[in-house]
């Protein structure tokens, strides 16, 4: 059996309606070992006969077996494992990868093999310096000369066994004394058990040849036939062990080291392009995260403050908007508030009851609020002690004359650095106003010992209103302040065992019957804030979505970088293919390409806006913006993923390139 046959294989061109027969009907066989010189005039076939046998071009008709297989029952990657296998390719240009160095181009070959780094560099050091390339092994293609380039594309085409050799002019472009040396390595490597196939326009080298066949117009004009005698040797060259290549495991990892190591040489090597690219990804990104991040933070702020202020309480006041004009609104009476207590779902009521008057102490007075304090009023004023204590259920109880101050009243009333604890502090009544509308009660004085200094516990809401304020309890304000008891607001403290606004209703209905009309007020905190979530995550989605749309131009300008580089790189493409990558290696490539270029762009992104966070947050103290690790797990997942979907149309159009025509494109 001929380890090549070709029987009235034909190749024909279509150039616009012009039907170009490159090759007409050639029928021949090869046998392994032979020495075959291939010669003809320019545009004789040559090189189309050569891409043929080297499984790069299907013929148009014919067949074309190779080891008894015919060619053309073989898919995409059965060709390219034929390639990577059995054939060696020596370019008259060399093609060698511009970007690699002599051993990783000569190793190019093993990876499609899935040999691992350190087999491979070894194997390529060894068949470098075989070729007295021993001390260039780390110079690249453009710091050797032609015909240490040609010796590289050797090694390169002895990698994986080299059972075929295939050399295309390989001596067209060089000097006369290297063109002669690379004959001898090719009669060296025939020597050796290597089929040779070579395409000359030299006479003198077809003088050295046993085998040569004449091309015209693409027909076989002459063929003076295997010599006879000629003894075909082993399987394989008896001297040139290939790489073993590894498993499915090994070669896959081999395959996405590759990708991710040419994706990072590729990006380096366009660093103004690259850093172009990325900036459209890292916008998109951080707008993203960075909205995400600023609105989550606002909206956690306010529902901070009023989550903790308003949750479990439900304010009634006396007044409504809906009166008609000239109705004044009536204030509570005690027997209707407890009247209140009863209903379901109160677990409380306190009243707010609150007056303007002159506090004393020594030969200092200043005009205060005088505030009547429950077990709920540090919270719901966002107040916390300083110094001292609040009242307990002894001062409650026993209609206690103590007070605590906030930091204003401390500072009106006492020197800087005397502390007011235990300090008795008169209470003017009768010398301001009552929050009501009810005259004050006749002057007089009443003593009240300090117990501790509340001050604000942060927050954006003052309730103070800016003037100082100081709380008694709410029995003794009752008792001794303001013995009228009608108050003209009170707040209802909830249990949480009925919804909020059925608590309200229930209210709602039970004061408009004692009133008559409907002449208060009431707000429910907890169907306000709920409303309140509800726009700003529907705002946050429309945020969200505008910065989404800045991702995906970002996406599409990566695609549109992909595909540049795709055209830029179609001749690496083409080498690639020649030395044996499948359709899934290079599609693999273009793709990781993609997706470390919208990795990197996230990744700054991500650093953009946690440095914007910082930033913001050194400025101001309202809002805390946290950039979280989870934002950056999202922001990653989301540029990987935008890397997939805008890398792909890319990829799909490098892997479909077909090996003769992208080798051929410069
Ligand atoms: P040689 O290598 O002997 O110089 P080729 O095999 O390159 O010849 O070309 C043979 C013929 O086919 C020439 O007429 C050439 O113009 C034509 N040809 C080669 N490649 C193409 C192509 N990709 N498209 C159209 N015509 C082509
Ligand atoms: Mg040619």
């Amino acid at each position: 059996m001929s380890l090549i046959e070709l029987k009235d294989v034909a190749r024909h061109y279509q150039l616009g309606d012009i039907d170009v027969p490159a090759l007409d009907g050639v029928s021949l066989a090869i046998q392994a070992g032979e020495f075959v010189a291939i010669m003809g005039q320019s545009g004789s076939g040559k090189s189309t006969l050569m891409n043929v046998l080297g499984c790069l071009d299907n013929p148009t008709r014919g067949q074309f077996l190779i080891g008894g297989t015919d060619a053309s029952t073989l898919g995409p990657d059965q060709l390219a494992a034929l390639r990577r296998e059995r054939f060696g390719f020596i370019f008259q240009r060399y093609h060698l990868l511009p970007h690699l160095d002599a051993r990783a181009n000569a190793a190019l070959p093993a990876v499609y093999a899935g040999a691992g780094a350190s087999a491979r560099g070894e194997r390529a050091r060894a068949l470098l310096q075989r070729l007295g390339l021993g001390e260039r092994l780390h110079h690249r293609p453009n710091e050797l000369s032609g015909g240490q380039q040609q010796r590289v594309s050797i090694a390169r085409a002895l990698m994986n066994g080299g059972q075929i050799i295939l050399a295309d002019e390989p001596t067209g472009a060089l000097d006369s004394a290297s063109g002669a040396e690379m004959l001898r390595l090719l009669k060296e490597l025939n020597g050796r058990g290597h089929t040779i196939i070579l395409v000359t326009h030299d006479a003198a080298v077809a003088a050295h040849v046993r085998r040569v066949i004449e091309l015209k117009d693409g027909k076989v004009v002459a063929d003076n036939g295997t010599p006879a005698g000629h003894v075909p040797p082993g399987e394989l060259p008896s001297d040139a062990p290939p790489v073993q290549g590894g498993g499915w495991l090994r070669r896959t990892q081999v395959q996405w080291r590759e990708a991710v190591a040419t994706a990072w040489l590729a990006l380096k090597g366009n660093r103004l392009r690259t850093a172009l690219s990325m900036l459209g990804i890292s916008i998109g990104i951080a707008s993203v995260v960075s909205i995400v991040a600023l609105t989550t933070a606002a909206r956690s702020s306010i529902e901070k403050d009023v989550g903790s202020m308003m949750s479990g309480r439900l304010p009634f006041w006396a007044g409504n908007p809906s009166l008609p004009p000239g109705v004044q609104p009536k204030p509570f009476r005690p027997n209707e508030i407890d009247s209140l207590r009863a209903l379901e779902g109160v677990r409380g009521i306190t009243l707010n009851r609150q007056m303007q008057l002159t506090a004393r102490y020594q030969s200092r007075d200043a005009t205060v609020q005088a505030v009547a304090g429950d077990v709920n009023t540090l919270k719901g004023r966002k107040l916390k002690i300083v110094q001292g204590r609040y009242f307990g259920s002894m001062d409650f109880e026993a209609h206690s004359q103590v007070l605590v101050l906030d930091e204003k009243a401390r500072d009106a009333l006492f020197k800087k650095g005397q502390s007011p604890l235990g300090q008795v502090v008169l209470l003017q009544l009768g010398g301001g106003q009552a929050a009501g509308q009810v005259p004050a009660p006749p002057s007089t004085a009443l003593p009240f010992t300090v117990i501790g200094i509340a001050a604000t516990d942060g927050g954006a809401i003052s309730f103070s209103g800016g003037t100082s304020q100081l709380y008694l309890p709410h029995t003794t304000f009752a008792r001794k302040l303001e013995p009228r008891a009608d108050v003209w607001s009170f707040d209802v403290n909830l249990d949480n065992a009925v919804p909020p606004n059925q608590v309200r209703e229930h209210i709602v209905h039970r004061l408009k019957a004692l009133h008559g009309r409907e002449d208060f007020s009431s707000f429910n905190a907890e169907e306000e804030f709920r409303k309140f979530k509800q726009i700003t995550s529907a705002m946050a989605a429309v945020f969200a979505g505008v910065a989404a749309i800045s991702l995906l131009v970002g996406g599409v300008g990566v695609m549109n970088i992909m595909l540049v580089s795709v055209s830029e790189r179609t001749r690496e493409i083409g080498i690639r293919m020649a030395v044996g990558a499948r359709q899934g290696d290079v599609r693999l490539q273009f793709l990781v390409e993609a997706v470390v270029l919208c990795c990197l762009g996230g990744l700054v992104g991500v650093l953009l806006s946690w440095l914007a966070a910082q930033g913001l947050n050194a400025a101001q103290k309202q809002v805390e913006v946290v950039v979280s690790w989870g934002a950056l797990g999202v922001a990653f997942a989301v540029s990987s993923l935008v890397g997939l979907v805008f890398g792909t149309l890319p990829a799909r159009r490098a892997a479909a390139l077909s090996p003769v025509d992208a080798l051929a494109r410069e």
